[in-house]
């Protein structure tokens, strides 16, 4: 079987892109070895894991966790089903946060339900001068999340955490979040793979908006004044958000758009 052979195949199977890469993880060859030598032999165990992770993929297993990492933000994470896999519309959160820790000398940052750690981490590396805290109620996840400040060198506390519950005392300059926040009835969740990823980090079985309640009722006892609390939210949520967070007693209550011009990130400052 020759590394043209195998692509032939899988593209009846699979997404172009998928087979591609996943042809190239199964081999470690480039992208350009495959258009210059398409005539090259695979080697048996090469192939074993390529038609394996095909087939997995077939039946609507993400790539991600095939291959175990995903890229955001230019960096490369380390990813398992413990983990949401990084969406790019989380760069909004990202952008946001940057935009209003600039200026600040030492601000502290607090990153809730970190999963993969992608917000804590990108942060940390963005921002050097920030000190970031982040938590997540899963302890599996807080091992990946560190792994991949270890990996990419950031400096992070990570812990265990419902939400604020092992924050007492603790105060922040900015509060950022990418909660669950698809609704428990939504069709969505049983598409693209999303049943393969942790329910947990996805929705709140509820109407999606209880993660955020949470959030944001307690924010003001973590915040020092002037403190900022910025979150990722579902299409149709930023006016719900920005509601919560005026009767939460913030100012300057603001909804952005991701990329794709949808509603995707809110928040205000105390
Ligand atoms: N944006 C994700 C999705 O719809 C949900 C992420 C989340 O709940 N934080 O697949």
């Amino acid at each position: 079987m020759t590394l043209g052979e195998a692509l032939a195949a899988a593209r009846q199977r699979i997404d172009r892109l998928d087979a591609r890469l996943l042809l190239q993880y199964a081999t470690g060859f480039s992208h350009a070895d495959l258009l210059a030598r398409p005539e090259t032999p695979i080697i048996a165990p090469a192939y074993t894991q390529f038609s394996e992770w095909v087939e997995r993929r077939a039946a609507g297993e993400p790539l991600a966790y095939l291959v175990g990492e995903a890229e955001f933000r230019g960096q490369v994470f380390q990813v398992s089903p413990a983990v949401l896999i990084p969406r790019p519309e989380t760069e909004v959160l990202i952008d946001l946060a940057l935009e209003k820790l600039r200026g600040l000398s030492t601000p502290r940052v607090l990153d809730l339900g970190t999963g993969s750690g992608i917000v804590a981490i990108s942060l940390a590396l963005e921002c050097p001068a920030a000190e970031v805290v982040a938590v997540d109620i899963s302890p599996e996840a807080v091992t990946v999340a560190r792994n991949n400040a270890g990996r990419l060198g950031a400096a992070v506390d990570f812990r265990t955490s419902d939400w604020y519950a092992n924050l007492a005392g603790e105060h922040f300059d900015l509060i950022a979040s990418n909660p669950p926040y698809v609704a428990g009835g939504d069709p969505h969740l049983a598409l693209d793979g999303l049943p393969y990823e942790p329910q947990l980090a996805l929705t709140d079985g509820a109407d999606g908006l209880d993660c955020i309640r949470r959030i944001v009722a307690t924010a003001a006892a973590h915040l020092n004044p002037g403190g900022w609390l910025l979150f990722e939210h579902g299409y149709d949520q930023g006016e719900a958000s920005r509601n919560l967070l005026a009767a939460a007693g913030f100012k300057e209550t603001f909804t952005h758009p991701d990329l794709a011009g949808t509603d995707r990130v809110s928040g205000a400052y105390l």
